[in-house]
């Protein structure tokens, strides 16, 4: 049986899957391609998670593609209004019919002597498995598992007889009313669901282990409101876009390189949010800023929260689970109905599948990564891994119109491959330089990056943007193949 061939197949219908069919649908029209999503729905993340007060927690105007302007002044949007962008955008691209939903990528096998990607498909409607196959393997996968949250295993926590819930899995009918709830986490879902579980529940207290920093961010962006009474959104939308670029670069390099002088500047804000409250225990994290991400609240609804007494916040250890809620290392307990575990994601890279070279298993700690974006040694393959330290979307629509470069390319020049190779001089540093404990417990079992471009991550918008749009696509990170390889003469991995 002969599979069914395509130019691209796009792994994911999230923000950067639909991204990548509309930077497809524009710049290749000739070729084909196809999205394949596990679920039944798009938007990804946007459309998984269903907590209470789900928001994005960077602003819109980055987070939103370079090439469909977010229209609102409203910088923060919730995850329905995210959700609603990006099918929208789908419909307006015409990607919506190219979406293959139900269509789980477990594996790719690259065939050196076709030059071609053999794709197995788990049907998640019909347990069916189906095979494609692909010149090109452009992974959107996100980057954790939607399988299941991380929640660390907590001593007693059988013993506790009222509700545990992690956000990732939130039920639907869930009824605060009336109810105590303990929510154990200090990141962006932590600090969202605070304040909005407030105005249900009968009593919040927020359990940190690590207070984290957290800045107010107003809701609408003064600029974008300014300027939508002159301007028509085609023009506002850029000039919002590039003054977040600036400001977030700004306020990152400036963590990197003055961090005590950061940490007293958010210190003084957070005092003036919250006079009088204890903010050197709750608000005054161990490391410096930016060394995990930094909490962005918008019109500091969290701060009002604590002010108007609505909430509690508690710094402490937890020492185990009760039956009526949970024992703090302190001697203080608190008690709880509902636990909300807000405490992270499971990584998983290029969104579980097993990649392999003519049947031989690419091991991704083995391999070096190019422009963040390819691996050494894996031909026609691209992946996208927005940024830690700005929005997602920014990265990611680099990346994608990469790809169409990088494809436009090949077909110039009569290639067929393009494979990364690894540094001569080698490379180990992480691909990720976050210390959340969601990126440290992973970085084992991904790439490594290198000390230098191509193979060194910049999270640095300005510099990606001369790197990936208008640098040259052969350096000497990249190999390019006229015919296809015989099998077994692939270059080593790193
Ligand atoms: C709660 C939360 C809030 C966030 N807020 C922000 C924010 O404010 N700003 C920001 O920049 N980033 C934020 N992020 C990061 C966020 O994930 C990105 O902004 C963005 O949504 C990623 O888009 P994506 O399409 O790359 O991945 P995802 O949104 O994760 O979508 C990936 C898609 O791929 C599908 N998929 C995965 N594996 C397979 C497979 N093997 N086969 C087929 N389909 C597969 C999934 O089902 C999913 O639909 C947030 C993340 C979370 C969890």
């Amino acid at each position: 049986m002969t599979s069914e061939h395509l130019d691209v197949l796009v792994v994911g219908a999230g923000l950067s899957g639909i991204g990548a069919a509309c930077h497809l649908e524009t710049e290749r029209p000739g070729s084909s391609y196809a999205v394949l999503e596990s679920r039944a729905a798009m938007g990804g993340t946007w459309d998984l998670f269903r907590y209470p007060g789900i928001r994005s927690d960077s602003d819109m105007f980055t987070l939103g593609y370079s090439f469909r302007p977010w229209k609102e002044s409203k910088a923060i949007a919730d995850g329905a209004d995210i959700r609603r962008y990006i099918e929208d955008t789908a419909r307006e691209y015409g990607v919506t019919q190219k979406i293959r939903y139900h269509h789980k990528v477990v594996s790719a096998d690259w065939s050196s002597a076709d030059s071609r990607w053999a794709v197995t498909v788990e049907r998640t409607d019909t347990g069916e498995t189906v095979t494609l196959t692909c010149s090109w393997l452009h992974t959107c996968s996100g980057y954790y598992s939607y399988e299941k949250g991380f929640s660390p295993s907590f001593e007693g926590e059988e013993r506790f007889t009222g509700q545990v819930i992690h956000p990732q899995h939130w039920p639907e009918d869930l009824d605060l009313s009336g109810k105590e709830v303990v929510v154990i986490g200090s990141g962006a879902t932590a600090v969202t669901l605070v304040p909005n579980l407030a105005d249900q529940a009968a009593k919040v207290t927020m359990l940190q282990r690590t207070p984290s920093y957290i800045l107010s961010l107003p809701g609408r962006d003064p600029l974008a409101k300014a300027l939508k009474k002159r301007l028509p959104d085609r023009l506002t939308y850029p000039i919002v876009r590039w003054k977040n670029v600036l400001a977030s670069t700004a306020l990152y390099q400036l963590s990197r390189r003055r961090p005590a002088l950061v940490r007293r500047l958010i210190r003084r804000l957070t005092l003036k949010q919250l006079p009088g409250f204890d903010v050197d225990t709750h608000f005054n994290p161990p490391y410096n800023p930016w060394d995990q991400r930094l909490c962005l609240v918008p019109d500091g609804d969290l701060f009002r929260t604590l002010r108007k007494g609505k909430a509690d916040m508690v710094t402490d250890r937890i020492a185990h689970f009760t039956e009526t809620g949970i024992q703090l290392e302190s001697g203080r307990h608190l008690e709880a109905d509902v636990v909300i575990t807000a405490t992270g994601l499971n990584l998983l890279p290029v969104g579980g599948m097993t990649l392999s070279l003519d049947g031989k298993r690419v091991d991704l700690s083995e391999t070096v990564s190019y422009k963040g974006m390819m691996l050494s040694g894996v031909p026609n393959f691209t992946m996208v891994i927005g940024y830690t330290n700005a929005s997602w979307t920014l990265k990611a629509d680099l990346v994608n119109r990469y790809v169409c470069r990088l494809l436009d390319h090949l077909d110039d020049q009569g290639y067929v491959t393009a494979t990364p190779v690894a540094p001569p001089e080698g490379a180990d540093a992480p691909f990720l330089d976050l210390a959340s404990g969601y990126v440290q417990r992973s970085l084992d079992g991904l790439p490594k990056q290198g000390g230098r471009t191509p193979w060194r991550l910049h999270q640095n918008y300005i510099l990606d943007v001369r790197m990936m749009k208008r640098g040259s696509l052969e350096d000497e990170g990249m190999t390019f193949q006229k015919q296809p390889v015989a099998a077994g003469t692939q270059k080593s991995v790193a």
